[in-house]
């Protein structure tokens, strides 16, 4: 089980699909990917190895500058390509992966329900992206306030990264219990589960705190506590071996 994201200047998917290699040892059983080109968002998720994503996603469009990559260890649904990351929200404006579990998400699926909300998969992940959505809905709030309130409200460990295809320079991360490390560069930031995807771009480091939402931009980085209260992120050197 493993996360990557990457937002700049580059094409993400190939810093993304490299990173996804290097988090292999992690083990998993499912991997998938998402971009956003032009306001559009492209998912593209498997069951399997990440080469069975790679022939999975020859000719089709992998442009953008950021995108988001998981692979998955299932816990809540058998591993299959529906319920592989990245998920959809029922908008289909939102995309998000998942590391961990969500405790109480069956009272919340069991409540998006009775909302009318249909389920793709049989992920605690997609209740909490659904459950995201509609906070942001009902609220009429921005998906990062969205975020804040739903994450206050979940019971469980997670690392998160979201992505929202009407606005493809920000990426939205959290963590709580599963582990997020951002590699700084010039212009660039990625994000994974450990140092191994980022130490060949950066040896600049922030390994994010539980309970801290982090606001990713190609220059920029900023890290929130659940209370909107912005923290300073602490930068670490990362070693040369
Ligand atoms: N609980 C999520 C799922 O089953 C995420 C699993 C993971 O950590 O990869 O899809």
């Amino acid at each position: 089980c493993g996360i990557v994201g990457y937002i700049g200047h580059r094409q993400a998917y190939p810093v993304v699909l490299k990173g996804l290699k290097r988090l292999e040892y992690r083990g998993y059983d499912s991997a998938g990917v998402a971009l956003i080109n032009n306001n559009k968002l492209n998912i593209y998720k498997k069951q399997g190895k990440v080469s069975n994503l790679e022939e999975y996603v020859i000719g089709k469009d992998l442009d953008g500058q950021i995108a988001i990559g998981h692979t998955r260890w299932a816990t809540h649904g058998e591993p299959s390509d529906r319920n592989s990351h990245p998920h959809l929200s029922a908008s289909g404006q939102f995309a998000m992966i998942h590391n961990g579990i969500i405790e109480n998400y069956a009272p919340l699926k069991a409540e998006l329900i009775n909302k009318g909300y249909e389920f793709k998969s049989d992920t605690d992940t997609e209740v909490l992206l659904n459950f995201i959505e509609d906070i942001k809905i009902n609220n009429n709030s921005t998906l990062e306030e969205a975020l804040r309130i739903a994450l206050k409200r979940i019971v469980g460990a997670y690392c998160i990264l979201l992505i929202d295809q009407e606005d493809p320079t920000t990426i939205l991360a959290a963590r709580k219990g599963s582990p997020l490390v951002i590699g700084i560069g010039k212009g660039e930031h990625f994000l994974a589960s450990d140092a191994t995807p980022i130490i060949e771009y950066t040896k600049e480091v922030v390994y994010v705190n539980d309970y801290q939402i982090a606001i990713v931009r190609a220059d920029e980085l900023v890290l929130k506590n659940l209370g909107n209260e912005v923290e300073t992120p602490f930068i670490t050197k990362l070693d040369m071996e």
